[in-house]
Protein backbone atom coordinates (compact mmCIF):
# COMPACT_ATOMS: atom_id res chain seq x y z
CA UNK A 1 0.00 0.00 0.00
CA UNK A 2 3.07 2.50 1.14
CA UNK A 3 6.46 2.11 -0.34
CA UNK A 4 8.91 4.63 0.93
CA UNK A 5 12.24 4.55 -0.66
CA UNK A 6 15.44 6.43 0.16
CA UNK A 7 13.67 9.51 1.72
CA UNK A 8 15.44 12.13 2.38
CA UNK A 9 13.39 15.45 5.12
CA UNK A 10 14.50 18.42 5.25
CA UNK A 11 13.78 21.34 8.08
CA UNK A 12 14.99 24.21 5.45
CA UNK A 13 18.99 23.18 5.05
CA UNK A 14 18.98 20.87 7.56
CA UNK A 15 18.17 17.04 6.46
CA UNK A 16 16.42 15.41 9.36
CA UNK A 17 15.86 12.15 7.67
CA UNK A 18 19.24 10.53 6.03
CA UNK A 19 17.88 7.73 3.00
CA UNK A 20 14.87 5.55 4.74
CA UNK A 21 13.21 2.71 3.22
CA UNK A 22 10.20 1.24 4.24
CA UNK A 23 6.78 -0.12 3.57
CA UNK A 24 3.24 -0.25 5.01
CA UNK A 25 1.33 -3.56 3.93
CA UNK A 26 -2.96 -3.09 3.24
CA UNK A 27 -4.20 -4.71 6.56
CA UNK A 28 -1.42 -4.11 8.60
CA UNK A 29 -0.35 -2.26 11.91
CA UNK A 30 3.04 -1.28 11.58
CA UNK A 31 4.89 0.61 14.40
CA UNK A 32 7.48 3.53 14.09
CA UNK A 33 9.80 3.54 17.31
CA UNK A 34 12.48 5.44 18.43
CA UNK A 35 13.44 7.95 21.23
CA UNK A 36 13.21 11.97 21.09
CA UNK A 37 14.14 13.63 18.06
CA UNK A 38 14.60 10.20 16.15
CA UNK A 39 12.66 11.57 13.39
CA UNK A 40 9.68 9.50 13.83
CA UNK A 41 6.99 13.08 13.47
CA UNK A 42 9.12 13.84 10.47
CA UNK A 43 8.24 10.55 8.64
CA UNK A 44 4.99 10.85 9.14
CA UNK A 45 5.24 15.07 8.15
CA UNK A 46 6.62 13.44 5.17
CA UNK A 47 3.82 11.57 4.06
CA UNK A 48 1.22 13.78 4.15
CA UNK A 49 3.10 15.94 2.45
CA UNK A 50 4.55 18.88 5.18
CA UNK A 51 7.75 18.57 4.48
CA UNK A 52 10.12 18.97 1.59
CA UNK A 53 11.88 15.75 1.15
CA UNK A 54 13.74 13.66 -1.50
CA UNK A 55 13.12 10.14 -2.49
CA UNK A 56 10.07 8.61 -3.45
CA UNK A 57 6.49 7.59 -1.51
CA UNK A 58 4.49 5.55 -3.61
CA UNK A 59 1.09 5.13 -2.33
CA UNK A 60 -0.49 2.30 -4.46
CA UNK A 61 0.01 4.02 -7.68
CA UNK A 62 0.52 7.48 -6.29
CA UNK A 63 3.47 9.20 -5.87
CA UNK A 64 3.25 11.42 -3.16
CA UNK A 65 6.51 13.41 -3.10
CA UNK A 66 5.22 16.06 -5.51
CA UNK A 67 1.90 16.04 -3.94
CA UNK A 68 -0.38 18.61 -1.55
CA UNK A 69 -1.57 17.98 1.21
CA UNK A 70 -5.10 18.47 1.03
CA UNK A 71 -4.85 16.11 -2.24
CA UNK A 72 -2.83 13.57 -0.17
CA UNK A 73 -5.78 13.45 2.23
CA UNK A 74 -8.40 12.91 -0.44
CA UNK A 75 -6.40 9.95 -1.78
CA UNK A 76 -7.06 8.02 1.88
CA UNK A 77 -4.18 9.00 3.87
CA UNK A 78 -5.46 11.10 7.35
CA UNK A 79 -2.89 11.84 9.91
CA UNK A 80 -3.64 12.33 13.38
CA UNK A 81 -0.99 15.30 15.08
CA UNK A 82 1.04 14.50 18.00
CA UNK A 83 -0.75 16.41 20.70
CA UNK A 84 -4.97 16.10 20.61
CA UNK A 85 -5.61 19.29 18.78
CA UNK A 86 -9.29 19.55 19.29
CA UNK A 87 -11.31 22.42 18.77
CA UNK A 88 -11.56 23.52 22.21
CA UNK A 89 -14.41 25.83 22.33
CA UNK A 90 -17.05 23.27 19.52
CA UNK A 91 -18.52 20.39 20.72
CA UNK A 92 -18.06 16.71 20.66
CA UNK A 93 -20.43 16.89 17.40
CA UNK A 94 -19.04 19.39 16.04
CA UNK A 95 -15.19 18.59 16.26
CA UNK A 96 -16.35 15.39 14.45
CA UNK A 97 -18.71 17.13 11.54
CA UNK A 98 -15.32 19.13 10.98
CA UNK A 99 -14.01 15.95 9.66
CA UNK A 100 -16.18 15.92 7.09
CA UNK A 101 -15.86 19.76 5.56
CA UNK A 102 -15.50 20.38 1.78
CA UNK A 103 -12.72 22.86 2.97
CA UNK A 104 -10.84 20.16 5.24
CA UNK A 105 -10.46 18.45 1.94
CA UNK A 106 -11.36 15.28 4.19
CA UNK A 107 -14.71 14.39 3.21
CA UNK A 108 -13.81 11.51 0.97
CA UNK A 109 -17.33 9.91 0.15
CA UNK A 110 -20.44 11.37 -0.38
CA UNK A 111 -23.69 10.54 1.79
CA UNK A 112 -25.03 11.58 5.56
CA UNK A 113 -22.58 12.99 7.54
CA UNK A 114 -24.85 12.47 10.07
CA UNK A 115 -24.84 8.31 9.31
CA UNK A 116 -21.23 8.77 9.71
CA UNK A 117 -20.95 10.59 12.77
CA UNK A 118 -23.25 7.29 14.37
CA UNK A 119 -20.87 5.09 13.31
CA UNK A 120 -18.03 6.72 15.02
CA UNK A 121 -20.29 6.47 18.25
CA UNK A 122 -20.26 3.45 17.94
CA UNK A 123 -16.95 2.90 17.77
CA UNK A 124 -16.23 5.53 21.05
CA UNK A 125 -19.60 4.76 23.13
CA UNK A 126 -18.13 7.40 25.47
CA UNK A 127 -18.10 10.15 22.64
CA UNK A 128 -21.86 9.76 22.16
CA UNK A 129 -22.60 10.32 25.74
CA UNK A 130 -20.60 13.62 25.76
CA UNK A 131 -21.82 14.34 22.25
CA UNK A 132 -22.75 18.08 23.64
CA UNK A 133 -19.53 18.59 25.71
CA UNK A 134 -17.60 21.23 25.10
CA UNK A 135 -14.20 19.47 23.54
CA UNK A 136 -11.69 21.62 26.11
CA UNK A 137 -13.64 19.63 29.20
CA UNK A 138 -12.91 16.23 27.89
CA UNK A 139 -10.00 14.22 29.82
CA UNK A 140 -7.13 14.05 27.86
CA UNK A 141 -7.67 9.96 26.78
CA UNK A 142 -11.39 11.49 25.61
CA UNK A 143 -9.85 14.04 23.75
CA UNK A 144 -7.52 11.53 22.06
CA UNK A 145 -10.30 9.55 20.90
CA UNK A 146 -12.10 12.34 19.51
CA UNK A 147 -9.23 13.57 17.09
CA UNK A 148 -8.85 9.91 15.96
CA UNK A 149 -12.92 9.70 15.61
CA UNK A 150 -12.65 13.17 13.67
CA UNK A 151 -9.43 11.46 10.89
CA UNK A 152 -12.16 8.51 11.03
CA UNK A 153 -14.67 10.99 9.53
CA UNK A 154 -12.54 10.91 6.24
CA UNK A 155 -12.98 7.42 5.84
CA UNK A 156 -8.77 6.75 5.48
CA UNK A 157 -7.65 3.73 4.04
CA UNK A 158 -4.50 4.79 5.91
CA UNK A 159 -4.43 6.26 9.04
CA UNK A 160 -1.01 7.95 10.85
CA UNK A 161 -1.13 8.48 14.20
CA UNK A 162 1.20 10.16 16.14
CA UNK A 163 2.21 9.52 19.85
CA UNK A 164 -1.70 8.73 20.70
CA UNK A 165 -0.39 7.65 24.07
CA UNK A 166 1.77 10.61 25.52
CA UNK A 167 0.31 12.05 28.48
CA UNK A 168 -1.85 9.24 28.97
CA UNK A 169 -2.28 7.14 31.79
CA UNK A 170 -1.32 3.41 31.65
CA UNK A 171 -5.13 2.37 32.04
CA UNK A 172 -6.35 4.94 29.19
CA UNK A 173 -3.71 3.94 26.78
CA UNK A 174 -4.83 0.63 26.84
CA UNK A 175 -8.59 1.81 26.13
CA UNK A 176 -6.89 3.92 23.47
CA UNK A 177 -4.90 0.88 22.24
CA UNK A 178 -7.44 -1.39 22.38
CA UNK A 179 -9.33 0.95 19.96
CA UNK A 180 -6.22 1.26 17.73
CA UNK A 181 -6.95 -2.44 17.06
CA UNK A 182 -10.10 -2.43 16.63
CA UNK A 183 -9.93 0.60 14.04
CA UNK A 184 -7.42 -1.60 12.23
CA UNK A 185 -9.40 -4.87 12.75
CA UNK A 186 -12.23 -2.56 10.76
CA UNK A 187 -9.93 -2.28 7.92
CA UNK A 188 -8.17 0.48 8.53
CA UNK A 189 -4.45 0.36 7.94
CA UNK A 190 -2.75 2.20 10.42
CA UNK A 191 1.09 3.78 10.83
CA UNK A 192 1.66 4.45 13.92
CA UNK A 193 4.49 6.26 16.02
CA UNK A 194 4.93 5.42 19.16
CA UNK A 195 7.93 6.56 22.24
CA UNK A 196 6.02 3.77 24.27
CA UNK A 197 7.99 0.78 22.65
CA UNK A 198 5.98 -1.52 24.80
CA UNK A 199 2.84 -0.66 23.83
CA UNK A 200 3.36 -0.05 20.25
CA UNK A 201 4.86 -4.13 20.13
CA UNK A 202 2.25 -5.69 21.30
CA UNK A 203 -0.88 -3.63 19.08
CA UNK A 204 0.97 -3.81 15.73
CA UNK A 205 2.38 -6.17 13.03
CA UNK A 206 5.87 -5.15 12.08
CA UNK A 207 7.88 -2.41 13.53
CA UNK A 208 10.92 -0.24 12.93
CA UNK A 209 12.82 1.22 14.98
CA UNK A 210 14.36 5.21 13.90
CA UNK A 211 17.58 6.55 15.45
CA UNK A 212 19.42 9.95 14.12
CA UNK A 213 16.91 9.85 10.68
CA UNK A 214 17.59 5.96 9.68
CA UNK A 215 16.35 2.84 10.54
CA UNK A 216 18.52 0.74 12.72
CA UNK A 217 16.50 -2.43 12.75
CA UNK A 218 12.74 -3.60 12.10
CA UNK A 219 10.67 -7.00 11.84
CA UNK A 220 7.73 -8.56 13.09
CA UNK A 221 6.93 -6.98 16.28
CA UNK A 222 6.16 -10.32 18.10
CA UNK A 223 10.05 -11.39 17.71
CA UNK A 224 11.46 -7.72 18.11
CA UNK A 225 9.90 -7.75 21.78
CA UNK A 226 11.99 -10.64 22.91
CA UNK A 227 15.22 -9.34 21.42
CA UNK A 228 17.82 -8.03 23.84
CA UNK A 229 18.92 -5.18 21.77
CA UNK A 230 15.68 -3.72 21.87
CA UNK A 231 14.80 -4.56 25.20
CA UNK A 232 17.87 -3.04 26.71
CA UNK A 233 17.07 0.46 24.40
CA UNK A 234 13.71 0.91 24.56
CA UNK A 235 11.88 -1.30 26.77
CA UNK A 236 13.93 -2.18 29.44
CA UNK A 237 13.77 -5.45 31.47
CA UNK A 238 11.21 -4.03 34.51
CA UNK A 239 8.45 -3.68 32.02
CA UNK A 240 9.06 -6.50 30.32
CA UNK A 241 8.13 -8.76 32.99
CA UNK A 242 5.17 -6.42 34.48
CA UNK A 243 3.85 -7.19 30.42
P1 LIG B 1 9.50 13.27 19.30
O1 LIG B 1 8.98 12.01 19.77
O2 LIG B 1 10.22 14.06 20.34
O3 LIG B 1 8.49 14.10 18.54
P2 LIG B 1 10.56 12.42 16.78
O4 LIG B 1 11.23 11.12 16.65
O5 LIG B 1 9.17 12.53 16.28
O6 LIG B 1 10.66 12.91 18.27
P3 LIG B 1 11.10 14.63 15.03
O7 LIG B 1 10.13 15.57 15.69
O8 LIG B 1 10.71 14.04 13.74
O9 LIG B 1 11.49 13.48 16.04
O10 LIG B 1 12.48 15.41 14.87
C1 LIG B 1 13.56 14.88 14.10
C2 LIG B 1 14.67 15.92 14.01
O11 LIG B 1 14.24 17.04 13.27
C3 LIG B 1 15.12 16.44 15.35
O12 LIG B 1 16.53 16.60 15.32
C4 LIG B 1 14.43 17.77 15.48
O13 LIG B 1 15.17 18.66 16.27
C5 LIG B 1 14.38 18.23 14.03
N1 LIG B 1 13.20 19.10 13.81
C6 LIG B 1 11.91 18.77 14.05
N2 LIG B 1 11.08 19.80 13.72
C7 LIG B 1 11.89 20.78 13.26
C8 LIG B 1 11.65 22.10 12.76
N3 LIG B 1 10.42 22.59 12.64
N4 LIG B 1 12.73 22.82 12.40
C9 LIG B 1 13.99 22.33 12.49
N5 LIG B 1 14.27 21.10 12.94
C10 LIG B 1 13.25 20.33 13.32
Amino acid sequence: MLKVENLFSYYGRIEAIHGISFEVNDGEIVALIGSNGAGKTTILNSISGHITTKGSIRYNDLELTSMKPEKIARSGIIQVPEGRHVFPGLTVEQNLAIGTTAKTGLRLKRGNIGEDIERIYELFPRLKERSKQLAWSMSGGEQQMLVIGRALMGNPKLLLLDEPSMGLAPLVIDEVFEKIAGINQAGTTVLLVEQNATRALQVSNRTYIIEHGRITHSGFSSELVNDERVISAYIGKKQVSQD
